[in-house]
């Protein structure tokens, strides 16, 4: 490591000049924050030497694990071949080419492009504009506003804060902008109160269709949802949800948008999360396990339905970023993408990890602190509660989430606390004993915070 890198008073640097996104920046300044040095597989270390069990894959995007040479290799000679040309005004670069095949050769058969961003919050700000734009080019403009989720994310740009349905988000900045209205989620946990999980299913699906009366059809753009909620805490919904979301889409002409910046690449055990519920979704935002993180990439995959009003009516579309389809970001994806393919890690998610996994995490649903534990591929959540019995949740939900976050971090693991959900969606190469591993010392984190609840 050159000079330049080896500071020692790295934490006094950011703390004078960082400002970090998502966290409390006057404790973070106070306690220093974790600098994270090196990765190899599933494990990062700290630059006090600490290693951890990475349970959450960087911020759910590293699928193929840490320190894949091969990636590094691929980026290098891309890098001294052609470091960046635009894919703007009628030109491409043989990567963003290359890659707007493959990455639509694993999605629903509907899904034959792709617009290339730099994250998934750009993927959702375009599909935004793109939705507006494909009715408008069919005759219907006034269809514009969009239906989302409370408690959903779709990213932190203006629209991507808005279409999520986080409250203090939209506390900051006087979001959503004008257009975007949010139904509920599909928590069962939560909110689903007498009603069996498939009726609560259905009746919060069927949300959709009464929000679609009250604003009416001729106003609606489109719903988006992400598979299985993510930030939000690991939602996976009943069995009912999709198909009835599907089914009311179709009949009310809107379009059905899937996130699958989390989803995507093989989280659920599936391509995508929508392949895994059946569901055909018009636009499908991607970003995250695209590159697993290794340089910024995502996008939206588009139906033909969208993509024959796009090129052969609008022609034009006004939209674009200077690292759409970036060269050496392209690169990345590729080779990960054929990581994913050679090694299998789909499928072995699918047919092999995903059911261990499950296995094992379920069976923490036995700790006195843990209401549910679900999982689904390998992505999973414990719901933490007062009492079990009666699906009572504790008063201050984000200092317990916290408090089991913490110790679990101080055993050596990563996990990532929602309010009183704490959440975990390690790497898709996690072997068995790593997964062993990982449980391990939840329970004792878990174990931790029980003895000081107490
Ligand atoms: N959509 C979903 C479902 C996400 O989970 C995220 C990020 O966590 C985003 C969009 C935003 O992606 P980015 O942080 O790359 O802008």
């Amino acid at each position: 490591m050159s000079d330049t890198y080896a500071r020692s008073n790295l934490a006094a640097i950011d703390a004078a000049h960082h400002l970090h996104p998502f966290s409390d920046m006057k404790k973070l300044n106070a306690d220093g924050a974790r600098i994270i040095q090196r990765g190899e597989g599933v494990y990062i270390w700290d630059a006090k030497g600490k290693k951890y069990l990475d349970g959450f894959a960087g911020l759910w995007c590293v699928n193929i694990g840490y320190g894949r040479h091969e990636i590094a290799d691929a980026v290098a000679r891309q890098m001294k071949e052609l470091p960046y040309y635009n894919t703007f005004f009628g030109t491409t670069t043989t990567p963003a080419t290359l890659l707007s095949e493959k990455v639509v050769s694993h999605a629903g058969p509907h899904l034959n492009h792709v617009f290339f961003t730099a994250s998934g919050s750009e993927a959702n700000d375009t599909w935004f504009r793109m939705a507006r734009v494909y009715w408008a080019a069919v005759g219907k403009p006034s269809k514009k506003i969009v239906i989302a989720r409370k408690n959903g994310y779709h990213g932190s740009t203006v629209a991507g804060a808005s279409l999520g349905g986080m409250k203090y988000m939209h506390e900051q900045g006087d979001l959503p902008i004008p257009g975007i209205v949010h139904i509920d989620q599909p928590y069962w946990y939560g909110e689903g109160g007498d009603l069996s999980p498939d009726e609560f299913g259905l009746k919060v699906a069927r949300q959709l269709e009464e929000k679609i009366d009250e604003l009416g059809e001729e106003n609606v753009a489109a719903f988006v949802a992400e598979p299985v909620q993510g930030a939000g805490g690991v939602i996976i919904p009943p069995n009912t949800y999709w198909p009835e979301i599907q089914r009311i889409c179709k009949a009310r002409n809107i379009l059905l948008v899937a996130d699958e910046v989390i989803c995507g690449f093989g989280r659920l055990g599936e391509w995508f999360g929508h392949q895994h519920f059946g569901v055909e979704p018009d636009l499908a935002p991607v970003a995250k396990g695209l590159s697993s993180g290794y340089l910024p990439v995502g996008g939206v995959l588009v139906s033909d339905r969208v993509a024959d009003v796009l090129i052969n009516d609008v022609g034009d579309f006004n939209h674009g970023f200077t690292y759409s389809g970036h060269p050496v970001c392209a690169t990345a994806a590729l080779e990960n993408l054929r990581i994913l393919e050679d090694e299998r890690l789909v499928e072995r998610v699918r047919d092999n990890i995903g059911p261990y996994f499950a296995r094992a995490w379920g069976a923490l649903g036995d700790h006195d602190l843990v209401g549910e534990a679900v999982s689904i591929g390998l992505m999973g959540a414990l719901q933490l509660a007062a009492d079990k019995k009666t699906r009572m949740r504790f008063e201050k939900p984000d200092a317990v989430g916290a408090l089991v976050r913490n110790h679990a971090l101080a055993n050596g693991l990563v996990l990532r606390a929602t309010g009183d959900r704490m959440l975990a969606s390690p790497p898709l190469v996690i072997t068995h004993e790593e997964v062993d591993e990982m449980i391990r010392i939840t329970r004792i984190a878990l174990d931790s915070a029980w003895r000081e609840l107490k």
